[in-house]
């Protein structure tokens, strides 16, 4: 198999800030592209470790999973994670966190003055660690400007590849993604097709890359 011998690194869903012990700061995404490629992944003979965020998928066969609920956490849980031979970065981490009030908030007291403080960037510092996997690869998100923005932050990163998915139709949470790959031999436009068929021929690409 083609990943046979290799350890691939996969985040995959939203991360939860807490505002209060009930109250959290989340997001739309429902892990399945990541869940996905963390399965292909296995299929294809690799070792994988996907580090999760709160997401209501059930674990691929074969893969070793780790729940975690704050981009901290997230962060924490990849550094123990380490070495990789290959990471994918697929979770759509909060880019910010505030700091959280031991008591619930009352709403006879008001709007809260939430005060947030910035979230570490897991695939930037992973990236730039001394214990950089061989292929890092990122996700960008967009509604506009899609491989443009792609381009800018597989720079801004330092990521090798950068799977640019447009989010202007119902991507997010959807069965089916429209991405494009962009390598730093170029771009590579592939049609929309299902979740599941994106993580498998980026799975294929990632074992071409390797070999
Ligand atoms: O900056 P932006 O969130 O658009 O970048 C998306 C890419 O960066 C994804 O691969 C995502 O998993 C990763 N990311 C991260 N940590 C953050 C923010 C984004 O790993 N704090």
């Amino acid at each position: 198999m083609s990943l046979e011998g290799k350890h691939v690194l996969v985040t995959a869903g939203p991360t939860h800030e807490p505002i209060d012990p009930v109250r959290v700061i989340a997001n739309r995404s429902s892990g399945r592209q990541g869940f996905a490629i963390a399965a292909a992944a296995a299929e294809a003979g690799a070792r994988v470790t996907l580090i999760a965020g709160p997401v209501s998928l059930q674990t691929p066969t074969g893969v070793e999973r780790i729940d975690v609920e704050t981009a901290q956490q997230m962060a924490d849980a990849v550094a123990a994670a380490l070495p990789a031979d290959v990471a994918v970065m697929v979770a759509a981490v909060a880019d910010w966190r505030v700091e959280p009030s031991t008591t619930k908030l009352k709403k006879s007291e008001g709007p809260p003055q939430l005060k947030f403080a910035p979230n570490p960037d897991i695939l930037a510092d992973l990236a730039s660690s001394p214990d950089r996997p061989q292929l890092v690869v990122g996700f960008a998100a967009e509604t506009e400007s899609v491989v443009e923005n792609a381009i800018a932050k597989q720079v801004a990163k330092g990521a090798d590849w950068i799977v640019a998915n447009d989010v202007s139709g119902d991507v997010m949470g959807g069965a089916h993604n429209r991405v494009h790959l962009v390598t730093r031999d170029g771009v590579e436009h592939w049609p929309e097709m299902t979740k599941d068929d994106v993580a498998r021929r980026l799975i294929e690409r990632v074992s071409k890359e390797l070999r």
